[in-house]
Formats: structure tokens, C-alpha cells, sequence
């Protein structure tokens, strides 16, 4: 495929699943409850904008007082919300550039991972890690430190070049790694500007096998965490909690790199005798192949497949980051608390990620493991767990997931984060009127 026929595919792939456009009266709003992903949050913005160019963008956000970026709604927080307008990036829809010379892919700030993954994939190239779905933007997952999982892989964010903004004047930002906002700005929870383009490395395409083992030993886990971690590409635990069993793991080896041989014993653990569901007693129809199957990236390294329901649906969900040198610590103090979590909890998953560079990334020159709960979603039984569980983990310093449900004092969190200040400089120096403040951004960074 010629590149501009790449390009030209790719943007007529996303048209699924558009955003009416939605300007409101008290009346119609009524009519046009707008909720996130999970259903658990109704955006407050009255206005829902939807610019299909750089120079729309602009426009907007000079005329614009209050507004904030809504990429593809998969955050269960008010982040993404605003007290008066959200401007969607939906049909931000394009292919840019394929830089074959430079290892480098630029697409619109509105593009899903699903809508570029084959054709880069058919191009030769592929990405170096993927979330559990590819159902979210790339802007709005780099904005939150959205992961995957793998002891040297770093967050999405990580392969980020550059990035092309609208700052809240309405002036176009193009900065790079040597920016000195670089690293703030990516993993920029939506508070310095609208991302229109990104630009991020990309590398020779890869395929993966998918090995699952069931029934892994708590004391396995604790005895050989690093081992068990690093026996693929990208490694997730699955558990409930109970019976000091992990109950699933899910090993991603890419075929082009030596790992240790595996039988059908891993640990203690028993190899999986079909594919599965995270959560075992749903189909695993929705899940990316398993069984040891070979396939490309984009396929393997979700757990969830595009244009499937991914995860479980009607759920909400926490993540916590601890430092990995303390991971089993970690682990071990909730396993404690194991029939609480478990009263509200629909499944656990533990990663791990590398360190990297982004200030208000979770994962600061820090190698981590994040501990994650798809809860119930019961809001008032789920809220009173998490203070528990981030007592639990505050000695470890805990992190929360931006992008998931937390109740974690602003004053703590950022204390937690070294580049904290560096980060409330360069929002204040670019956002002087606040446009793009909102109640997520008062509570967690301005107070
Ligand atoms: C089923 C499910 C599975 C998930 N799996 C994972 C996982 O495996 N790993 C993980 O880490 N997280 C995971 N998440 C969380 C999710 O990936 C993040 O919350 C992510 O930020 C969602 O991206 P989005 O495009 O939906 O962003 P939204 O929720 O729409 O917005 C998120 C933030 O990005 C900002 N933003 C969006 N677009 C732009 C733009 N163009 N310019 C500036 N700011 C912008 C918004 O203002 C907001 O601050 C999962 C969520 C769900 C629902």
C-alpha cells in the first residue's frame, strides 16, 4: 500500500461511532445525558464541539472561555469534563505522516489505537507496547500515563517525539524532546492545551504468543516475583484474592526473542487448556487469541480485541503504582484486606512498568508495578474501600492511575510527584485565565 492510500484508509476507518454535534438548551440537555465509557460519570459541560481542523481548534479556544479535551471517554473520573465546553477530538481523524526514514508515525490527536494498528502493522512497522484495549486516543491515554505491561517497557507515553498543541491563546505549540516543557506537557492531564498532532516512534513489526497459566501460587509469586515478571515480553497477573492463588497468568512473548522454553508447569501454575476471560466465567470471545498462537502485535498485546466490548462493562476502576522493589510488600498487605477487596471486586490485574521521564508520570525514574481493581460498580461500597487500600500503600509512597477512581489527599499526591511544582509552573505559565481548569484540576493540582 502507498503511503498516501495508508493515509487516506486510515481516516475513513474511524467513522464509526461519531459524536453527534450537541449544543444545548437546559431542555435538550436533559434529553442528552453525555456519561464516560463506563456509564459511572455524566459530563457536566453543557457544550459538546466537535472541530475537524487545527484552525477549528483555534478558533474555539480563543472564543471560548472554560473548556477541556475529551478523547475517547474511557476515564472514570471527571477529568475529562469541564464546567462549560468539551471539544472532542473524534474527528481529529488522520494519518499524518509515516516517517520511514526516521522510525516515526504523526497522526491527529484524535486517532484510537485500533484505527492505525493494522495498516502500520501492514506498512512493517509496529508500536513497542499497548494498553488492555485499543479502543482509547493516543492523546488522551499519554495525557493520563496509560500502560501496558513489561519489566523494560515504559508507558505509552514513552515513545512520544513530539507533539503539535493549541496552547489556551489559541497559538500553535510544536515541541520536542528538547523542549523544556517536553516532559510535562505529554503527560499533561489535559491541562496545558489541545493535542492536535503526536508523533511517536515506531519500530520493525513483531508477533506475539499468548500463553496463559492458571492457578499460580501466592508463595510462588512472593518467591520469584522477578522471575515470573520477566518470563515474557509483557506479563499480567489476574486475581480475586482469595485462596492465595493469582488465578490467571497471561505471558506476551514476542517470537522474535529467546525466552526460557515453558511446559505446562510455570511456578506452580498449570498451563491453560483454552482461551480465557480475565474474568473466568465470561466468554473469552472478546479477548485477542491466546493458546500460544502467534499474531501480530496490535492482536496480542491487548487483552481485549477492537470492535468487541472490552473489559467487563458495567464496572469501575482504581489503580495504584508502588515502587517495584516493593511490589511483593505491596501485594502481600492486600492480600490481607482480601475478603474486603473482594466483597466489591470483579478482578485485579498487576503489571509492571519501567521507569521514565514524564513529571506527572506515576512511574517517574521509578521501575513499577501497578496493582489494578475492575470493581462492582457500586460507587457507594467502592468508595469506602479505597482510603483503605491507599492506607495500605502509603508507606510505599502509592500513586493512583489519573485516569481511574482515587481518594488520595491532593496535599499527599503531591508530595509524591519530585516534579510536582515544575508541572503547576508550566501549567500556570501557559493557562494564565484557567480555560482549561476544572473541578479534576482545582482538587489534584491547584489546591
Ligand atoms: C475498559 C478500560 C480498560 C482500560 N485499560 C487500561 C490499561 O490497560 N492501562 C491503563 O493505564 N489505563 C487503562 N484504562 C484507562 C484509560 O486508558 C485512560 O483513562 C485513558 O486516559 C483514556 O483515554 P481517552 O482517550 O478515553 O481519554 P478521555 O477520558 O477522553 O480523556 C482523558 C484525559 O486526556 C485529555 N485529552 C484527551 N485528548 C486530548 C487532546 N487531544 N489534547 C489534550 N488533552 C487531551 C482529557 O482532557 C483528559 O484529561 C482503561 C479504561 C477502560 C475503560
Amino acid at each position: 500500500m502507498k503511503r498516501k492510500d495508508f493515509i487516506k484508509t486510515s481516516s475513513l476507518l474511524v467513522a464509526g461511532g461519531m459524536l453527534a454535534p450537541y449544543a444545548c438548551s437546559p431542555e435538550k440537555k436533559q434529553q442528552s445525558i453525555r456519561k464516560n465509557w463506563a456509564g459511572n460519570y455524566t459530563y457536566q459541560a453543557e457544550n459538546l464541539h466537535q472541530p475537524t481542523s487545527v484552525e477549528e481548534v483555534q478558533d474555539l479556544i480563543r472564543k471560548l472561555d472554560k473548556q477541556k479535551a475529551l478523547g475517547s471517554k474511557h476515564c472514570f473520573n471527571n477529568i475529562a469534563d469541564s464546567p462549560m465546553n468539551q471539544i472532542s477530538t473524534r474527528l481529529l481523524d488522520k494519518i499524518v505522516n509515516l516517517d520511514e526514514e526516521n522510525k516515526t508515525l504523526t497522526i491527529e490527536g484524535g486517532l484510537r489505537y485500533g484505527d492505525f494498528s493494522t495498516q502500520l502493522d501492514e506498512k512493517g512497522y509496529a508500536l513497542h507496547n499497548l494498553a488492555s484495549l485499543p479502543h482509547i486516543t493516543v492523546v488522551g491515554a499519554c495525557s493520563t500515563a496509560t500502560h501496558g505491561s513489561g519489566v523494560n517497557l515504559g508507558n505509552l507515553a514513552t515513545p512520544v517525539v513530539a507533539l503539535e498543541l493549541v496552547t489556551p491563546d489559541g497559538e500553535i505549540m510544536n515541541i520536542d524532546r528538547n523542549h523544556p516543557d517536553f516532559y510535562g506537557a505529554v503527560v499533561g492531564l489535559g491541562a496545558v492545551g489541545i493535542v492536535t498532532k503526536i508523533t511517536l516512534e515506531i519500530e520493525d513489526t513483531y508477533q506475539v504468543r499468548q500463553d496463559l497459566f492458571q492457578e499460580l501460587p501466592l508463595e510462588s509469586l512472593e518467591n520469584h516475583f522477578d522471575a515470573i515478571m520477566s518470563s515474557g515480553y509483557s506479563v499480567s497477573l489476574f486475581t480475586n484474592w482469595l485462596d492465595k492463588k493469582v488465578s490467571q497468568v497471561w505471558i506476551k512473548r514476542r517470537t522474535d526473542q529467546e525466552f526460557e522454553e515453558m511446559g505446562d508447569q510455570f511456578y506452580g501454575a498449570t498451563a491453560a487448556t483454552k482461551n480465557l476471560h480475565p474474568i473466568v466465567e465470561i466468554s473469552p470471545e472478546n479477548c485477542t487469541e491466546q493458546m500460544g498462537a502467534p499474531g501480530p502485535w496490535y492482536n496480542r498485546l491487548p487483552h481485549f480485541k477492537m470492535g468487541f466490548m472490552p473489559s467487563g462493562g458495567e464496572e469501575l476502576q482504581s489503580e495504584y503504582f508502588v515502587p517495584r522493589e516493593n511490589a511483593v510488600d505491596a501485594i502481600l498487605a492486600l492480600e490481607k484486606k482480601r475478603d474486603l477487596i473482594n466483597s466489591q471486586l470483579l478482578i485485579t490485574e498487576i503489571r509492571t512498568i519501567a521507569a521514565d521521564n514524564f513529571w506527572m508520570s506515576p512511574c517517574y525514574q521509578q521501575d513499577s508495578v501497578a496493582i489494578h481493581f475492575t470493581w462492582k460498580q457500586n460507587w457507594e461500597e467502592v468508595s469506602k474501600l479505597l482510603p483503605m487500600i491507599e492506607s495500605e500503600l502509603a508507606p510505599y509512597n502509592v500513586k493512583p492511575h489519573w485516569g481511574k477512581l482515587f481518594s488520595v489527599d491532593p496535599a499527599r499526591l503531591h508530595e509524591r510527584y519530585e516534579k510536582f511544582p515544575d508541572f503547576l509552573t508550566m501549567v500556570k505559565k501557559y493557562d494564565t485565565e484557567g480555560k482549561f481548569r476544572n473541578d479534576y484540576l482545582d482538587l489534584n493540582i491547584y489546591s
